[in-house]
């Protein structure tokens, strides 16, 4: 499976994490479309920076926790691809997008976890099995985990439990999309200095330092750190790994 006219469909694209996996996979020689929810203008950027380097790219409004826009979602992508490749398919689905929510187990309201299990959880559920259709047999699904999933800080109970969900869903969908040679990872990201959860990895000393001090290789994450591992996951050399967690946290928690 070479790489060549391949395309990746990445949500929330347009910042973090996601911004460096479709820039990544587009340094692979891959199209990619990319999703943003609010910020239009951060999406566009990822979009120029994705055509600088010869690669096709688009980007669309999604809102990934609101299940109604997804047929509307799917008939603008495959719109698109139809006119740019010839046929509505795609072959790579990265289910990133994502908030974050910190609040206590015993003060986690309904409606918090409902938002936490509706974006994380949910949403990838119904965004996946309406995009199936649409990947081509061979393609490949890349969920978005967390290291919360494996250890636990106080504060994160909702947030980690949707990202186990995903790891668990993560498995099954790797055995019943088999038969169409569909593959499905989950790359399970530590701590990383994005805008994500406020920036509080990133901008707040107190926290940097203290998952600096908990992670072996001495510092947090950087986004440069997860997108290639997503784009690795994409070309033909990872066709074989299926069905796993990868983290990537620098070996945070051991
Ligand atoms: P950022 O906050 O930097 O970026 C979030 C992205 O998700 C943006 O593109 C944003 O779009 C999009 N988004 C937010 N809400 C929605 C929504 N309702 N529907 C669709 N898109 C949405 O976060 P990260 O890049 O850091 O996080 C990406 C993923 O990685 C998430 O799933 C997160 O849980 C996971 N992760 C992050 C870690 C970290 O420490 N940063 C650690 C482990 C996992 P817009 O720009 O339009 O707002």
């Amino acid at each position: 499976m070479s790489t060549k006219n391949k395309v990746a469909l990445v949500t929330g694209g347009s910042r973090g994490l996601g911004r460096n996996m479709a820039i990544n996979i587009a340094k692979k020689g891959m199209g990619v479309v990319v999703t943003y929810n609010s910020n239009k203008e951060e999406a566009g950027k990822v979009v120029a920076a994705i055509q600088s380097l010869g690669q096709k790219a688009a980007a669309f409004q999604l809102d990934t926790s609101n299940i109604k826009q997804f047929d509307g979602f799917f008939n603008e992508l495959t719109t698109y691809l139809n006119k740019e490749t010839g046929g509505p398919n795609f072959d790579f689905l990265i289910n990133n997008a994502g908030t974050a929510l910190y609040a206590p187990f015993a003060e986690t309201t309904e409606e918090q976890f409902d938002a936490v299990m509706n974006i994380h959880f949910k949403g990838v559920f119904f965004l996946t099995q309406k995009a199936l259709p649409f990947i081509n047999d061979g393609g490949r699904i890349i969920n978005i985990s967390s290291g919360l999933a494996r250890f636990s800080f106080p504060g994160s109970s909702a947030y980690g439990s949707m990202k186990s969900a995903i790891e668990t869903l993560t498995r099954y969908l790797a055995k019943e999309l088999g038969s169409r040679r569909i593959a499905a990872n989950v790359v399970a990201p530590g701590a990383i200095a994005t805008d994500f959860g406020g920036g509080r990895t990133r901008d707040n000393k107190e926290v940097n330092q203290q998952i600096a001090s908990v992670t072996a290789l001495g510092r947090v994450g950087e986004p440069e750190d997860i997108g290639g591992i997503v784009a690795f996951l994409c070309t033909e050399e990872a066709g074989w790994i299926n069905g796993q967690r990868i983290e990537a946290s620098g070996g945070m928690m051991l």
